[in-house]
Formats: C-alpha cells, structure tokens, sequence
C-alpha cells in the first residue's frame, strides 16, 4: 500500500527525523491562509508547492515548484492543484493532482539518496546511501553504481554503529553532521521495520546551508499482509489514487490487476495466473488483466470478478484458466453463466477448464447456450483467445 509525501513525513516525524514540513490543501480558497500560515509557523518567506501524488518524478514533471515569495506561492498553488501531472512514473495518463502540500523551503548545499528494501537474494534488508541524490537516481543506479554505498541487516537486529558509521562517512559528513546522519539512518531503519515497510525512500536528504541534515521528500510503501497491524496506515489510504476496478475486486477477496492489453483473464491461483501471462504473451498477445479469483471463490464472487474484468473496455477477449481443486469448476462455470447473462456477452470467451468436476462444467456451459470457445490445454487456450482478440 502507498500513502502521500506528507502523511510518510508525518510517520518520519514520530520517528524524530527532521523534515521539510508544511500543510495541505484540497481547496484552492485555503491557500492564501495556508501560506501565511506556512511563513508564520516556520517562520520562512520563501515556500515550496508540492503535488501530492502517489508516484515519484514530481519535480521533473512540474509537480514541484520553489516559491520565493507569497505571491508566487498562491500561483504555483493555482497551477498545481487540479492540473494533471504526468510523470515516467504515472504513465503518460498522468494523475489528477487533488491535494498540494504548501511547505517551508531550505537553501540546500547538497542533496543525498537514502533507501531501505528487503534484499530477498541475502535475505536481509539492504540500507542504501548516495552522495547523488535529487531527481536522477536511476541514472546513478545504471551509469555509476560504485555511487552508491549498501549495507545489509540482519532484520531481526538494529542498524548497528558500525554500519550507521560506514553510511554516514561514506556521504562525506565529519563530526556533528555525522552524529545527526547516524541517527537519523538509526531511526529511519527503525520506522521501516516497525511499520511494517516494503520501501522507505528519502530523495533527497539535504545538507542544509545552517548545516542541518533534513528529510526533503519521503516515500514509504507498506506490505499489505501486514496492514491489519497498523490502523493508522490503514486510514491514510486514498482510495482516488487507486484502480476503481482494483478496489472493487479487493471488496470480495479478488485479487485484481488492471494491465494494458486487450486479453481478459479469469485464473485461480497466482501461479496460474503468472503462467497464463507468460504463455498470453508467448501466443503474441497481451493481458488486459491479472484476476486471481483464489481457492474459496464462489459463484458469487465469480460473476463479480467476470463482470470487472468486462468493465474494462479494452478487453477484447477473455480467457477462463481454471484448475478446480478447491474450487470446483461447476461453481466457476455457474458464476460465468450468471454474470454473462446478466450483462449481455460482448466478447468471445476461451475456457479452459480442468480437475473437479470439469464434465459437470463443461455440460453447464454446453446448456447455456452462451458462445464459450472450449481448450483442450492452455497452449491451445491462449492461442485461441489471442486469435479471437485480435479479429
Ligand atoms: P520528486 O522526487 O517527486 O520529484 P521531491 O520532493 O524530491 O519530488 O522534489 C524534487 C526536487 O525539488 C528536489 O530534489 C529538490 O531539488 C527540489 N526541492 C524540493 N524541496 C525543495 C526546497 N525546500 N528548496 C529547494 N528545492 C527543493
Ligand atoms: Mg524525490
């Protein structure tokens, strides 16, 4: 799960790193308040807009302006709040920018790269520090990686001194900036672990031009198998920056995720439904879709996630790759009669479908009448289904 720059800086916040601070908005007629606020609270003239979006590139897509004055502040306001951003990370869509984060702003003397993820190669969590930080940290990773120091932790321990030490020396900070550096990696590693983080992301950390090291931007993303541990996070979700078909297939357990193609698919289990993409591929198609209905699914919750996946209008085709174990495929079979009757068949549909009581399916789907195109295997399925997309 993602959250905002500003609510991560207010989880960074307990965990006592300093932050580039500020408030937000979603309305444009609080933004004049709101930067006299700014100024008087942090006692600053001069202001940085943010968008709040959940993706990264803000500020190469315009999504970031430095605002040296009120006025200019109130006219980065105006054009940032309801534009649409388009950053390499939205997707050349964009996101509609619904709330702006009106911060303080700092002379910075230098920016750095910092980030904590799970190295699932070591089986330890990696921390990683850049004396290149700002807006092109993929470069560094491509071009320079030597640029970028690691080190790894044992996630049932601490960062310890040492590592801290070898961090904070390798982005060339001495004495009391090295002290504010080590504790800062501390307590970063710290919230990472205890909220349960995938990615914690400062980019950039700043050297501050009263020499004061202090988090400018923050990305933290969270496992969601461990969500119910934290209500807290639960309730920063912002469901408008989320797939509409996503979070109705999360009401009913489906596991569901939009992808650009036009072939729709109907899969139980994540195994199958991985192979499926690959061989969709393979056949020189692409999927529309991932929906895993899992082992419990109904025939309820079938016709549910049948009828998502035809909401999307680009799929042209739809593919049932079914495996009835848990899941008996006569249940998978009702639930596509059901929910293909109820909303009229548009597309052609493959199905193939396997194990408990697949006879029974098959003769569900013979007496329906509903135009269902049977497979004999899944090579032959997915060869199908893209033939029939493509029509
Ligand atoms: P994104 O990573 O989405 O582009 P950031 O919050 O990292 O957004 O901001 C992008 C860049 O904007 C930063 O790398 C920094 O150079 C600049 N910036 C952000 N805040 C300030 C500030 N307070 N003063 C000056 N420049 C800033
Ligand atoms: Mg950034």
């Amino acid at each position: 799960m993602k959250i905002h720059e500003y609510q991560a800086k207010n989880i960074l916040k307990k965990y006592n790193i300093p932050i580039q601070d500020g408030y937000i908005i979603s309305d444009i007629n609080e933004a004049e308040q709101t930067i006299l606020k700014v100024q008087e609270d942090f006692n600053t003239n001069d202001f940085v807009v943010k968008a709040q979006i959940h993706a990264g590139g803000r500020g190469k897509g315009g999504g970031v302006k430095y605002s040296p004055n009120f006025d200019t502040a109130l006219r980065n306001a105006k054009n940032i709040l309801g534009m649409n951003l388009v950053t390499h990370q939205t997707g050349e869509k964009g996101k509609l920018v619904n709330t702006i984060y009106i911060t303080e702003a700092f002379n910075i003397i230098k920016e750095y790269y910092v980030a904590i993820t799970l190295d699932r190669e070591k089986r330890k969590d990696i921390f990683m520090v850049s004396t290149e930080g700002g807006v092109n940290i993929e470069d560094v990773a491509k071009n320079t990686p030597d640029k970028i120091t690691k080190v790894w932790i044992n996630p049932l321990d601490d960062l310890n001194n040492n590592d801290a030490e070898k961090l904070a020396l390798s982005l060339k900070f001495d004495n009391d900036l090295k002290n504010q550096a080590k504790n800062i990696f501390i307590n970063l590693y710290k919230c990472y672990k205890e909220m349960d983080c995938t990615i914690l992301e400062v980019n950039p950390l700043i050297k501050s031009d009263d020499n004061k090291i202090v988090a400018l931007d923050a990305k933290l993303n969270f496992d969601s198998n461990a969500i119910f541990r934290h209500d807290e996070i639960l309730s920063m979700r912002d469901l408008s920056e989320e797939d509409p078909m996503e979070i109705e297939a999360n009401k009913f357990n489906l596991n569901y995720i939009k992808l650009d193609g036009n072939v729709g698919c109907m899969v139980n289990g994540a195994g199958l439904a991985m192979a499926t993409m690959d061989i969709i591929k393979l056949s020189g198609g692409e999927p529309a879709n991932f929906l895993d209905i899992g082992g419990t699914a109904n025939a309820d919750t079938i016709k549910k996630g049948f009828k998502i996946i035809l909401k999307d209008k680009n799929v042209k085709a739809v593919l049932i790759n079914i495996f009835g174990g848990i899941v008996r495929c006569d249940r998978v079979a009702n639930g596509v009669v059901q929910a293909v009757n109820e909303l009229g068949l548009k597309v052609p549909i493959v199905a193939r479908l396997e194990g408990t009581n697949a006879e029974i399916a098959k003769d569900i789907l013979i007496k329906s009448n509903i135009k269902i195109i049977p497979a004999d295997d899944l090579k032959d399925a997915a060869i199908k289904v893209v033939n029939e997309a493509i029509k």
